[in-house]
């Protein structure tokens, strides 16, 4: 592409796990070519995501106006990760005032003598694809997600299959490869939902408008996420492009603004005096916790199989996400002293650095919620998935990579259904075992993560997978762009 100045504006939902990987796709388009890359978020995000961007970027950041406080929400919730459970539908259904500052963004930079190349945006935010139109451009999703734990949340939503059986365990019906759903794996809002309710609204109304878009693009890779994938082909009808997996550097900069509970430094060289595959690591996600029971069985199971660890700990459930940290209240008595005294683990407050951990050779499993950008970032280091789903698609992601993939094992599922050390402790032996499951696991992992490797590959004359997938999407943008200038020169727009 040799034309200059191709403007793209990406604009992620406001949570961490969003953000994270809209900005890496953005920072990788950057790289392969002459793209002016609009950045939009809410102000407080931006705020934090001028400390994420390398000095070198000439990505833009634009803020879009957002004032929680005129949605009965408390002032200043602008993220996921400061927003409890029961505000979250309130926080979504603000998402949508959204609309008229986005198209007055779309309206300004257009007037302005910007032509777009492309808008890309949330699948929380399908209805931009709309607006995008309205202005002739070329509209696509991102979606964080995994193929196939999206297609089933999708065909859940859509569906509403399990208001329709009695059984503990049943098919989806567009989605039948998918193997079968079991009620444990759906969270408390979607067994209540009957259609009518604020969660069906909102997500129907979302889920439904993918279809205007123009393409979705996964952060996923063809050759593990394939049976997701052709899901999304047959119900959509629209390109579907794996263009995964778009990981963070391993460096400090790119983690969307978030302070460590521990710097690199510490864990690096933590890491360093302990052999080889000798390490759990344990996190869920950006935002989640578990229960303060399960916390003590987990924190039981740890000290049961002696294993070395380090444990990204969160306030649990009830304590409130600002709670001030408190891992002596939180955890079994004395434990905090013991694992200190022992030198057998890290119990980090609140964030770590993930994917430096995971990349480090100490480290033999990671017990995680499977939010998929976790589980990328395990499986690009070859490092198999102890599998503790908690909300949305996770649940899906773990049944993918435990009956398809074989990297996982599932340990325990949600917050709220009762967990023992004992049966932890045994998963945690198992998985970190140098022989029987633990090895075949490792196995497989490493070969996932050549699989990876090669959809990532980018020389002169080989292409990946994935490579070639962000390469169409470009392409495909760039025609409708050149069809939307022949169309006015012709005098048709
Ligand atoms: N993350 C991190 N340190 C932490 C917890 C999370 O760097 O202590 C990053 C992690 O590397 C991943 C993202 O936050 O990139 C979490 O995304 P994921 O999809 O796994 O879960 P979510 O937060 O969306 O539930």
């Amino acid at each position: 592409m040799e034309e200059t100045d191709q403007n793209i504006v990406m604009f992620p939902f406001m949570a961490q796990g969003h953000i994270i990987p809209f900005l890496t796709l953005a920072l990788q388009i950057e790289k392969m070519g002459n793209y002016k890359i609009r950045f939009v978020s809410t102000p407080l995000n931006i705020k934090n995501l001028r400390k994420s961007l390398p000095p070198s970027s000439t990505i833009h950041l634009v803020e879009i106006p957002f004032d929680s406080s005129n949605y009965g929400l408390p002032p200043g919730l602008e993220n996921t990760d400061a927003v409890t459970y029961d505000l979250m539908l309130d926080f979504f259904e603000a998402s949508l005032s959204l609309k008229p500052h986005f198209r007055n963004l779309l309206n300004d930079l257009i007037t302005g003598g910007d032509p777009l190349l492309c808008v890309i945006t949330d699948m929380f935010f399908g209805w931009t694809a709309d607006i995008t139109h309205e202005f002739g451009v070329f509209h696509a999703i991102f979606s964080g997600c995994s193929g196939f734990g999206l297609g089933c949340y999708y065909s859940l939503w859509m569906n509403l299959p399990h208001r329709k059986t009695e059984f503990m365990e049943f098919s989806l019906p567009d989605f039948r490869e998918a193997g079968k759903v079991h009620v444990t794996q759906l969270m408390d809002i979607m067994l209540k939902a009957d259609g009518t309710d604020r969660w069906s609204k909102f997500l129907v109304y979302n889920l439904s408008s993918w279809v205007k878009s123009d393409a979705i693009m996964f952060n996923t890779v063809e050759e593990i996420d394939g049976i997701g994938l052709s899901y999304f082909r047959r119900k959509l009808g629209l390109s579907v492009w794996p263009i995964g997996p778009v990981l963070p550097s391993v460096d400090n900069r790119s983690r969307g603004g978030k302070n460590f509970g521990v710097s690199s430094d510490v864990c690096m060289k933590w890491l360093d005096s302990k052999p080889l595959n000798s390490v759990l690591y344990i996190s869920f996600g950006s935002q989640s916790t578990i229960s303060a029971s399960q916390m003590t069985q987990l924190a039981k199971a740890l000290e049961i199989s002696g294993k070395n660890f380090i444990w990204v700990v969160r306030p649990p459930l009830g304590f409130g996400i600002n709670a001030e940290f408190n891992a002596e209240e939180w955890l079994p008595e004395g434990m905090t002293k013991r694992v200190e005294e022992q030198n057998r683990g890290l119990i980090v407050s609140r964030w770590a650095p993930q994917v430096e951990i995971l990349s480090h050779k100490s480290i033999a499993a990671f017990l995680s919620h499977g939010g998929w950008n976790s589980v990328l970032e395990s499986l690009s280091y070859g490092v198999p998935i102890i599998g503790w789903p908690l909300y949305f698609e996770q649940f899906f992601n773990v049944k993918l990579l435990e009956e398809e993939i074989g990297v996982c094992v599932e340990v325990a599922r949600g917050t709220q259904l009762e967990v023992r050390c004992e049966e932890i402790a045994h998963t945690i032996e198992t998985v970190m075992r140098n022989d029987g499951k633990g090895k075949k696991m490792r196995d497989i992992a490493c070969e996932v993560k050549a699989v990876i490797e090669d959809a990532i590959r980018d020389e002169e004359d080989y292409k990946g997978s994935s490579v070639k997938c962000i390469q169409e999407f470009l392409n495909a943008a760039l025609l409708t762009k050149e069809s939307r200038t022949e169309d006015a020169k012709v005098g048709k727009l």
